[in-house]
Protein backbone atom coordinates (compact mmCIF):
# COMPACT_ATOMS: atom_id res chain seq x y z
CA UNK A 1 0.00 0.00 0.00
CA UNK A 2 1.06 3.62 -1.04
CA UNK A 3 2.43 5.01 2.23
CA UNK A 4 2.29 8.58 3.69
CA UNK A 5 5.48 11.02 3.21
CA UNK A 6 5.42 10.62 7.09
CA UNK A 7 5.73 7.14 7.31
CA UNK A 8 8.46 7.53 4.49
CA UNK A 9 10.32 9.42 6.77
CA UNK A 10 10.28 6.41 9.51
CA UNK A 11 10.99 4.01 6.89
CA UNK A 12 13.85 5.86 5.89
CA UNK A 13 15.00 6.36 9.54
CA UNK A 14 14.60 2.20 10.00
CA UNK A 15 16.65 1.69 6.23
CA UNK A 16 19.50 4.12 7.71
CA UNK A 17 19.93 2.07 10.85
CA UNK A 18 20.48 -1.17 9.00
CA UNK A 19 23.15 0.47 7.13
CA UNK A 20 24.91 1.63 9.79
CA UNK A 21 24.70 -1.75 11.63
CA UNK A 22 26.05 -3.38 8.49
CA UNK A 23 28.66 -0.57 8.10
CA UNK A 24 29.77 -1.65 11.77
CA UNK A 25 29.71 -5.41 11.58
CA UNK A 26 31.82 -5.12 8.26
CA UNK A 27 34.48 -3.11 10.27
CA UNK A 28 35.01 -6.90 11.80
CA UNK A 29 34.45 -9.01 9.19
CA UNK A 30 37.87 -10.78 8.60
CA UNK A 31 39.48 -14.77 8.70
CA UNK A 32 38.93 -15.93 12.11
CA UNK A 33 35.78 -13.97 13.51
CA UNK A 34 32.14 -16.06 13.76
CA UNK A 35 29.36 -15.25 12.47
CA UNK A 36 28.31 -15.43 16.00
CA UNK A 37 30.72 -12.53 17.47
CA UNK A 38 29.07 -10.94 14.14
CA UNK A 39 25.53 -11.33 15.35
CA UNK A 40 26.53 -10.04 18.87
CA UNK A 41 28.02 -7.31 17.75
CA UNK A 42 25.26 -5.94 15.52
CA UNK A 43 22.70 -6.88 18.54
CA UNK A 44 24.22 -4.66 20.72
CA UNK A 45 24.53 -1.89 17.80
CA UNK A 46 20.97 -1.79 17.44
CA UNK A 47 19.75 -2.13 21.14
CA UNK A 48 22.25 1.05 21.78
CA UNK A 49 19.94 3.28 19.27
CA UNK A 50 16.61 2.12 20.92
CA UNK A 51 15.58 -0.24 18.03
CA UNK A 52 15.00 -4.04 18.52
CA UNK A 53 16.04 -6.59 15.84
CA UNK A 54 13.58 -7.64 13.40
CA UNK A 55 14.74 -11.42 12.62
CA UNK A 56 15.67 -12.57 16.29
CA UNK A 57 12.55 -14.63 17.85
CA UNK A 58 10.89 -14.24 13.74
CA UNK A 59 8.60 -17.02 13.60
CA UNK A 60 7.57 -19.37 11.00
CA UNK A 61 5.56 -22.08 11.96
CA UNK A 62 7.30 -23.34 15.28
CA UNK A 63 10.31 -22.28 14.10
CA UNK A 64 11.70 -19.43 15.38
CA UNK A 65 15.07 -17.34 14.21
CA UNK A 66 17.60 -16.99 16.90
CA UNK A 67 19.96 -14.51 15.43
CA UNK A 68 19.71 -10.64 14.85
CA UNK A 69 21.67 -11.70 11.68
CA UNK A 70 21.18 -13.76 8.74
CA UNK A 71 25.01 -14.68 8.31
CA UNK A 72 24.71 -16.96 4.99
CA UNK A 73 28.20 -18.20 4.07
CA UNK A 74 29.24 -19.58 0.46
CA UNK A 75 27.06 -21.85 -0.44
CA UNK A 76 23.87 -21.03 1.95
CA UNK A 77 21.81 -18.18 0.12
CA UNK A 78 19.82 -16.96 3.09
CA UNK A 79 18.66 -17.37 6.15
CA UNK A 80 21.84 -18.57 7.85
CA UNK A 81 22.00 -18.91 11.29
CA UNK A 82 25.20 -17.41 13.28
CA UNK A 83 27.50 -19.79 14.54
CA UNK A 84 30.96 -20.58 16.10
CA UNK A 85 32.62 -21.85 12.97
CA UNK A 86 35.56 -19.24 12.17
CA UNK A 87 35.61 -17.56 8.62
CA UNK A 88 38.27 -18.60 6.02
CA UNK A 89 39.78 -16.57 3.89
CA UNK A 90 38.05 -16.54 0.80
CA UNK A 91 34.59 -16.99 2.22
CA UNK A 92 31.61 -14.82 0.80
CA UNK A 93 29.34 -13.92 3.64
CA UNK A 94 25.89 -12.39 3.01
CA UNK A 95 24.71 -10.74 5.79
CA UNK A 96 20.95 -9.82 6.26
CA UNK A 97 19.82 -7.30 8.81
CA UNK A 98 16.11 -6.48 10.03
CA UNK A 99 15.56 -3.82 12.82
CA UNK A 100 12.36 -2.72 14.43
CA UNK A 101 12.59 1.42 15.40
CA UNK A 102 9.80 3.49 16.29
CA UNK A 103 7.24 0.70 15.21
CA UNK A 104 9.01 0.80 11.54
CA UNK A 105 10.68 -2.42 9.77
CA UNK A 106 14.01 -1.75 8.09
CA UNK A 107 15.84 -4.48 5.84
CA UNK A 108 18.50 -4.58 4.02
CA UNK A 109 21.36 -7.09 3.12
CA UNK A 110 25.02 -7.19 1.26
CA UNK A 111 27.31 -10.18 0.62
CA UNK A 112 30.96 -9.56 1.43
CA UNK A 113 34.13 -10.93 0.59
CA UNK A 114 36.20 -11.98 3.62
CA UNK A 115 40.12 -11.41 2.36
CA UNK A 116 40.67 -12.01 -0.98
CA UNK A 117 37.65 -14.38 -3.15
CA UNK A 118 37.99 -16.00 -5.94
CA UNK A 119 37.77 -13.94 -9.73
CA UNK A 120 34.12 -16.86 -10.16
CA UNK A 121 33.03 -15.53 -6.40
CA UNK A 122 33.94 -11.86 -7.36
CA UNK A 123 31.93 -11.74 -10.92
CA UNK A 124 28.84 -13.85 -8.91
CA UNK A 125 28.47 -10.49 -6.80
CA UNK A 126 29.35 -8.06 -9.42
CA UNK A 127 26.21 -9.83 -11.12
CA UNK A 128 23.95 -10.27 -8.14
CA UNK A 129 24.50 -6.19 -7.24
CA UNK A 130 23.79 -5.02 -11.30
CA UNK A 131 20.55 -7.46 -10.99
CA UNK A 132 19.68 -5.46 -7.58
CA UNK A 133 20.07 -2.11 -9.54
CA UNK A 134 18.24 -3.18 -12.88
CA UNK A 135 15.64 -3.99 -10.48
CA UNK A 136 15.83 -0.78 -8.46
CA UNK A 137 16.06 0.81 -12.25
CA UNK A 138 12.07 -0.47 -12.75
CA UNK A 139 10.62 0.71 -9.82
CA UNK A 140 8.97 3.54 -10.48
CA UNK A 141 5.08 4.58 -10.24
CA UNK A 142 3.19 3.32 -13.29
CA UNK A 143 4.75 0.13 -14.16
CA UNK A 144 4.86 -3.32 -12.79
CA UNK A 145 6.40 -5.67 -10.37
CA UNK A 146 7.18 -7.93 -13.07
CA UNK A 147 9.50 -5.25 -14.67
CA UNK A 148 11.72 -5.39 -11.49
CA UNK A 149 11.53 -9.18 -11.44
CA UNK A 150 12.24 -9.50 -15.16
CA UNK A 151 14.71 -7.62 -15.15
CA UNK A 152 16.92 -9.31 -11.91
CA UNK A 153 16.06 -12.31 -13.92
CA UNK A 154 17.44 -11.40 -17.14
CA UNK A 155 20.67 -9.45 -15.71
CA UNK A 156 21.51 -12.92 -14.18
CA UNK A 157 20.35 -15.71 -16.33
CA UNK A 158 22.15 -13.80 -19.80
CA UNK A 159 25.05 -14.25 -17.67
CA UNK A 160 24.33 -17.80 -16.94
CA UNK A 161 23.65 -17.29 -12.85
CA UNK A 162 20.78 -19.23 -10.98
CA UNK A 163 17.87 -17.35 -9.84
CA UNK A 164 16.65 -18.89 -6.77
CA UNK A 165 12.78 -18.60 -6.94
CA UNK A 166 11.21 -19.65 -3.69
CA UNK A 167 12.29 -16.68 -1.95
CA UNK A 168 11.26 -13.20 -2.98
CA UNK A 169 11.54 -9.48 -2.02
CA UNK A 170 8.13 -7.70 -0.33
CA UNK A 171 6.55 -4.66 0.94
CA UNK A 172 7.93 -3.21 3.88
CA UNK A 173 6.41 -0.82 6.87
CA UNK A 174 4.56 -1.43 10.13
CA UNK A 175 5.34 -5.49 9.05
CA UNK A 176 8.73 -6.82 8.27
CA UNK A 177 7.03 -8.27 5.33
CA UNK A 178 3.92 -6.69 3.76
CA UNK A 179 2.06 -6.97 0.17
CA UNK A 180 3.23 -7.37 -2.74
CA UNK A 181 5.92 -9.94 -3.29
CA UNK A 182 8.60 -9.05 -5.60
CA UNK A 183 9.93 -12.45 -7.07
CA UNK A 184 13.06 -12.45 -8.74
CA UNK A 185 11.77 -14.27 -11.90
CA UNK A 186 8.88 -12.60 -14.23
CA UNK A 187 7.10 -11.13 -16.79
CA UNK A 188 7.40 -7.67 -17.54
CA UNK A 189 4.17 -6.02 -17.91
CA UNK A 190 2.44 -8.35 -15.06
CA UNK A 191 2.18 -8.20 -11.63
CA UNK A 192 0.64 -5.68 -9.01
CA UNK A 193 1.13 -1.67 -10.85
CA UNK A 194 3.59 0.14 -8.72
CA UNK A 195 2.34 3.28 -7.13
CA UNK A 196 3.78 6.53 -5.90
CA UNK A 197 4.71 5.90 -2.41
CA UNK A 198 4.61 2.00 -1.96
CA UNK A 199 7.87 0.84 -0.12
CA UNK A 200 9.73 -2.19 -1.25
CA UNK A 201 12.58 -4.63 -0.71
CA UNK A 202 14.13 -5.59 -3.93
CA UNK A 203 16.14 -8.63 -3.31
CA UNK A 204 18.00 -10.91 -5.86
CA UNK A 205 19.63 -14.10 -4.39
CA UNK A 206 21.76 -15.89 -7.06
CA UNK A 207 23.84 -18.64 -7.25
CA UNK A 208 26.90 -19.79 -9.32
CA UNK A 209 25.52 -22.85 -10.28
CA UNK A 210 22.17 -24.28 -10.06
CA UNK A 211 18.85 -22.49 -8.74
CA UNK A 212 17.96 -25.07 -6.81
CA UNK A 213 17.58 -25.08 -2.91
CA UNK A 214 17.81 -27.28 -0.16
CA UNK A 215 17.13 -26.60 3.93
CA UNK A 216 19.36 -27.26 6.43
CA UNK A 217 18.40 -29.65 9.27
CA UNK A 218 18.20 -26.48 11.49
CA UNK A 219 14.92 -25.53 9.32
CA UNK A 220 16.56 -21.96 8.02
CA UNK A 221 19.59 -22.37 6.03
CA UNK A 222 18.40 -22.27 2.43
CA UNK A 223 21.77 -23.86 0.31
CA UNK A 224 21.96 -23.96 -3.06
CA UNK A 225 21.39 -27.63 -4.15
CA UNK A 226 25.15 -28.13 -5.67
CA UNK A 227 26.83 -26.42 -3.04
CA UNK A 228 28.37 -23.98 -5.07
CA UNK A 229 27.96 -20.16 -4.18
CA UNK A 230 25.32 -18.18 -3.70
CA UNK A 231 25.06 -13.85 -3.17
CA UNK A 232 22.58 -11.70 -2.14
CA UNK A 233 22.02 -7.60 -2.04
CA UNK A 234 19.24 -6.47 -0.62
CA UNK A 235 17.56 -2.57 -1.04
CA UNK A 236 14.84 -0.56 0.51
CA UNK A 237 13.07 1.64 -1.59
CA UNK A 238 9.64 4.31 -2.02
CA UNK A 239 8.47 4.11 -5.35
CA UNK A 240 7.87 7.66 -6.97
CA UNK A 241 6.66 8.73 -10.17
CA UNK A 242 9.72 8.47 -12.10
CA UNK A 243 12.20 6.72 -9.86
CA UNK A 244 12.76 4.85 -7.12
CA UNK A 245 14.09 6.55 -3.60
CA UNK A 246 16.53 4.15 -2.32
CA UNK A 247 15.99 4.37 1.26
CA UNK A 248 18.65 2.22 2.26
CA UNK A 249 22.41 2.56 2.20
CA UNK A 250 25.65 0.68 1.57
CA UNK A 251 27.57 3.86 2.61
CA UNK A 252 28.67 2.94 5.81
CA UNK A 253 30.10 -0.08 4.74
CA UNK A 254 31.87 1.27 1.78
CA UNK A 255 33.42 4.14 4.26
CA UNK A 256 34.78 0.55 5.97
CA UNK A 257 38.55 0.14 4.43
CA UNK A 258 38.77 -3.33 2.38
CA UNK A 259 34.74 -4.27 3.67
CA UNK A 260 33.51 -3.74 0.29
CA UNK A 261 34.10 -5.34 -2.56
CA UNK A 262 35.69 -2.73 -4.68
CA UNK A 263 34.67 -3.92 -8.34
CA UNK A 264 31.03 -4.04 -7.67
CA UNK A 265 29.53 -2.06 -10.85
CA UNK A 266 29.03 1.93 -10.48
CA UNK A 267 25.22 2.46 -10.47
CA UNK A 268 23.59 6.03 -10.03
CA UNK A 269 21.79 6.12 -6.95
CA UNK A 270 19.33 8.38 -5.75
CA UNK A 271 19.73 9.69 -2.30
CA UNK A 272 17.04 9.95 0.01
CA UNK A 273 15.20 13.46 0.64
CA UNK A 274 12.74 14.65 3.06
CA UNK A 275 9.48 14.77 2.51
CA UNK A 276 8.23 12.84 -0.65
CA UNK A 277 5.90 10.52 -0.74
CA UNK A 278 2.24 10.40 -0.60
CA UNK A 279 -0.35 12.61 1.54
MG1 LIG B 1 16.57 -8.94 4.33
MG1 LIG C 1 13.82 -8.66 2.84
Amino acid sequence: MPKSAYKIDRLRESADLVGQTLGQVARYIEPGVTTRQLDRIAEAFIRARGAEPAFKGYRVGNLVFPGTLCASVNDTVVHGIPNDIPLREGDLLSVDCGVRLNGYYGDSAYTFPVGEISAEKRALCEATYGALHEGIARASAGRRVGDISYAVQQHCESRGYGVVEELVGHGIGRKLHEKPNVPNVGVPGTGPRLARGMTLCIEPMITLGTARTKVDADGWAVRAADGQAAAHYEHMVAVQPDRAEVLSTFSYIEAVPGAALDSLPAYKIYEPEQGIGVM
